[in-house]
């Protein structure tokens, strides 16, 4: 079982919003019992920090207030995956969803990272890494996504 996040989300493949519905696959085991829940900004949402790396997240840094958690999604129309998506969570309640690129800023910014996010850093890194320890995944993909982009 999992709880479904739902927001509207611009694809940056296609460019089309995607409905704020479950269309997205938005997926998380992110609370301890998750249980199907749809969640939307201006839900209750409590993150309980101890077992988010149980729950299906890398901690890419401390947490801190709010919470910035990089969530995957799937566009719904041209099917892009993955997509990223940074939701915020500040005293118990999701402040925010919104569509963003995975980069080092972004990096710099959330708190927990999808942990899907170890086949983006395979592709990156070109390589299989189900040999990496788990604690490696965060800087080995800081370092994959540290040169910035030249020519756009
Ligand atoms: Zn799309």
């Amino acid at each position: 079982m999992y709880d479904t996040f739902m927001a509207a989300l611009r694809c940056p493949v296609c460019g089309r919003i995607s409905p704020a519905d479950d269309t997205t696959n938005m997926t998380t085991k992110l609370r301890d019992e998750p249980d199907g829940s749809l969640f939307r900004v201006g839900d209750a949402l409590a993150i309980h920090h101890a077992t988010m790396e149980d729950s299906g997240y890398y901690a890419v840094q401390p947490p801190a207030e709010p919470v910035r958690i990089g969530q995957i999604w799937e566009c719904p129309y041209c099917h892009h995956y993955p997509n990223w998506a940074e939701i915020v969570v500040g005293d118990g309640r999701i402040v925010s969803m919104e569509a963003i690129g995975l980069d080092h800023a972004t990096l710099d910014r959330l708190h927990y990272l999808d942990e899907d996010v170890f086949y983006t850093a395979e592709t990156l890194a070109s390589r299989d890494l189900r040999e990496l320890p788990r604690n490696e995944l965060v800087p080995l993909l800081r370092r994959l996504l540290g040169v910035p982009a030249c020519g756009g």
